[in-house]
């Protein structure tokens, strides 16, 4: 059985223009009178869109108010739609190739992320990209990304029908989050060196693959199914 594929959206996909995304969430914090954080120096990478949000709303350790957490989640996917424009999106090489040959080899292919699910879709969208990506989970409900897999893992087998088991999914993004993520669930973790970690602190996480960018994909695949088989 060919494995499935999930991949992470920022920083192993695309990039959104750093100043695009900041700007919106700047705006929004300014909008509900919080103005002490300057979003410009803050880390995102591999956090979920709700932990992000949520960090940003309360002081540490307190909860966030649910109302509050749900208003700003709508003005930011609002400011998004609005604001993103194909301009403001970077795609990394060799991910066009990646999905066509996936796409040839009939895999399941699909996303996990920590981005909302709406925006994801308005990312992958502008830039065309959202067809190749049949099933996912998303960083709506959770703060933990370790809480994604088996959630992309059961609308996979919903969605597919076959009898997939964790080992059989291949968890692609670009930070050490993404590689503990993959092995929480015992599946197969492949790191990108396209974001904001290189190619060395990646690989000291001990990932199952460390590719320098999507365009050594295909290669590697070929060499993992073989090892497969
Ligand atoms: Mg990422």
């Amino acid at each position: 059985m060919h494995p499935a594929y999930l991949f992470d959206i920022d920083g192993t996909l695309l990039k959104v223009k750093r100043k695009v995304n900041r700007q919106v969430i700047q705006r929004i914090l300014e909008r509900f009178g919080i103005d002490h954080i300057d979003v410009a120096h803050l880390d995102f990478a591999g956090k979920t869109d709700r932990d992000i949000f949520s960090a940003l709303l309360v002081q540490p350790d307190e909860q966030p108010d649910e109302d509050l957490f749900h208003q700003v989640k709508q003005i930011y996917l609002q400011e998004l739609e609005r604001n993103l424009r194909v301009e403001d999106i970077h795609i990394y090489t060799g991910v066009h190739q990646s999905l066509e040959y996936l796409r040839k080899q009939a895999a399941w292919t699909g996303l996990l992320t920590g981005n909302f699910a709406r925006a994801a879709k308005i990312k992958l969208a502008t830039i065309g990209l959202l067809e190749p990506f049949r099933f996912g989970a998303f960083g709506d409900d959770h703060h933990d990304r370790n809480e994604l897999p088996p959630n992309a893992f059961e609308e996979l087998v919903r969605h597919s029908g076959v009898d997939f088991r964790p080992s059989d999914l291949v968890i692609i993004g670009d930070t050490p989050r993404d590689i503990a993520c993959a092995r929480s669930f015992g599946s197969v973790a492949v790191a990108v060196a396209t974001g904001t970690y290189s190619y060395e602190e990646l690989n000291d996480c001990r990932p199952d693959a460390v590719l320098r960018s999507l365009e050594e994909f295909p290669d590697w695949n070929e060499r993992y199914l073989e090892s497969r088989a």
